[in-house]
């Protein structure tokens, strides 16, 4: 919007910028809130370029691999990596009768890539028309088919059929009810890697916040907006919690779409997102977050971990479908501190270890359950990968899908907004220019494309596309 020539003010409710990415700094540790794979960094660069500046000068951006160490349950491992030959020898190893399958699915997924991806995510599905367009190659793509359902074409032995499906899992989606599509996030993964920026994800924040500020805009923080001031059916600015006004020649809202219209626009106004649609809408998944700094290093742990539990269909369907806290859990663990050093005390290293959970609707009462959740995976942690974690930890916080609720105002707490299935998707998602209200446009993981940052950003590219010209307003 800078470079567009708007003058931007960003109102931030939290106390710092960085929303999922917030950075919480405990007892010398640093810990990233939320995102942890950077993938597709063109899209960030991007930015920089935008703002007349180059990523490189502030960023420090190192590639990661494996891309994931994959554990399953009975101790077997499995690296993920962007190495076409090492990851070869990693199918191999788990099943011979699945390489040639394997092979065929990535091929797919690149198939699906240039359309899904190198097509579709930069575009502003505005009108049906723009939907109806691309019905063909959805067709051709078999996209009607799930991402389990299509890796479970290619491959047969379940423990690759998992390593193969998690990646809706990354963006809020369950990989037996979301589109293939998305098995695009395996090629993109491919194409351009994994990667971490030195200083964690703050840095980037901080970066980003520069490039605002830089460009004469301001990030004003403790600014949570109360309500969208309407004229009519046209937003002419923000009133916030304190009762300060602030009129704009355009409103951008990216905080979560569906809170932004339950709660931030007046009811009388909302034709397409009314109450009663907000609510039968299905929202993505909640996440219980546990981030711990332990006194010595465990440097057997990689970067990224993924531990895969017991049951897999099963477990979803709790999470996504029943809406019930199961006593099993898979966890990802993240330890920056296998890149970066410096975001521990010395001899320290940083962690989080994050359970997909079921949002809200779940009914849990996380005032009382968070401590002995985190006290299962603890137990789960020091039996596997962790000996004597316990007496190890000396920073500790927690975060579960209350919070995400009410801290970051995500609708039924849901950790990326409403779920990626086919009925959400693309025209059927809030749109990026608002249906209901004129000057209100939707930015971040509650528009198209959806989740996670390489979607983040490219629903920035699509604002770009539907905002007017300032000329406009001359
Ligand atoms: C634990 C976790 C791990 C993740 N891991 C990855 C990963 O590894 N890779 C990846 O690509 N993605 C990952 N994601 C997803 C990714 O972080 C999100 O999709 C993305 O950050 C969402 O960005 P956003 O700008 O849409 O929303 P947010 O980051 O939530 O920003 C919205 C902001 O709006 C503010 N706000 C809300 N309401 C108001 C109001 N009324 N007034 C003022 N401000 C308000 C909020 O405080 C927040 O700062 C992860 C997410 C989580 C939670």
């Amino acid at each position: 919007m800078g470079a567009r020539g708007y003058r931007v003010t960003v109102l931030e409710k939290l106390d710092a910028p960085g929303g999922r990415a917030y950075v919480h700094n405990i007892n010398g540790f640093t810990f990233d809130a939320g995102p942890t794979v950077i993938t597709a960094p063109f899209l960030l660069e991007e930015l920089w370029t935008l703002a007349g500046r180059r990523m490189s000068d502030d960023i420090d951006m190192r590639p990661v691999t494996p891309f994931y160490r994959i554990r399953f349950n009975d101790g077997t491992l499995f690296d993920y990596t962007g190495d076409a030959a090492a990851m070869r020898k990693e199918v191999e190893k788990l099943s011979p009768k699945d390489v040639a399958g394997y092979e065929k699915f990535i091929e797919t997924s690149e198939a699906i890539f240039k359309v899904g991806f190198e097509a579709l995510a930069h575009v502003p599905f505005g009108s049906w028309w723009e939907m109806i367009k691309i019905v063909p190659d959805m067709v051709k793509l078999e996209s009607y088919r799930t991402v389990y359902g299509l890796v479970a074409k290619y491959v047969e032995d379940e423990r690759l059929r998992q390593v193969m499906s998690f990646h809706p899992l990354l963006v809020g989606g369950n990989p037996f009810s979301t589109t293939s599509i998305y098995t695009l996030i395996a090629f993109l993964e491919r194409k351009w890697g994994v990667h971490f920026p030195i200083g964690g994800t703050g840095a980037l924040i901080r970066g980003l916040v520069n490039l605002i500020e830089g460009q004469g805009g301001s990030v004003r923080c403790s600014s949570e907006v109360k309500r969208i001031l309407l004229r009519g059916r046209k937003a002419h600015g923000v009133e916030l919690s304190n009762g300060e006004r602030i009129e704009a020649d355009i409103v951008v809202s990216n905080a979560d779409s569906a809170w932004t219209y339950r709660y931030l626009v007046d009811e009388t106004v909302r034709k397409r997102w009314t109450n009663e649609r907000l609510e039968k809408q299905r929202y993505s998944m909640g996440l219980f977050v546990w981030y711990f700094g332990t006194k010595r290093k465990y440097e057997n742990v990689a970067h990224h971990t993924i531990m895969l539990g017991p049951r897999y269909e099963g477990l979803l369907s709790d999470i996504f479908t029943r809406h019930v806290l199961a006593d099993d859990f898979s966890l990802y663990l993240h330890r920056p501190t296998a890149t970066d050093p410096a975001l521990a005390p010395e001899g320290c290293d940083a962690f989080y270890v994050l359970s997909p959970v079921p949002n809200m609707e779940s009914g849990t009462d996380w005032k009382t359950q968070a401590e002995p959740y985190r006290k299962r995976i603890e137990q789960h942690l020091a039996a596997t990968l962790m000996p004597g974690l316990e007496k190890e930890i000396i920073a500790s916080h927690m975060t579960h899908p209350l919070e995400f609720q009410d801290r970051l105002s995500s609708f039924r707490g849901a950790a990326f907004g409403m779920e990626p299935v086919l009925t959400q998707s693309a025209f059927f998602r809030p749109h990026n220019k608002s249906e209901d209200v004129e000057g209100l446009y939707i930015v971040g993981a509650g528009t198209h494309p959806g989740a996670g940052l390489p979607g983040v950003l490219s629903s920035a590219r699509v604002l770009d596309r539907v905002v007017p010209d300032v000329a406009h307003f001359a």
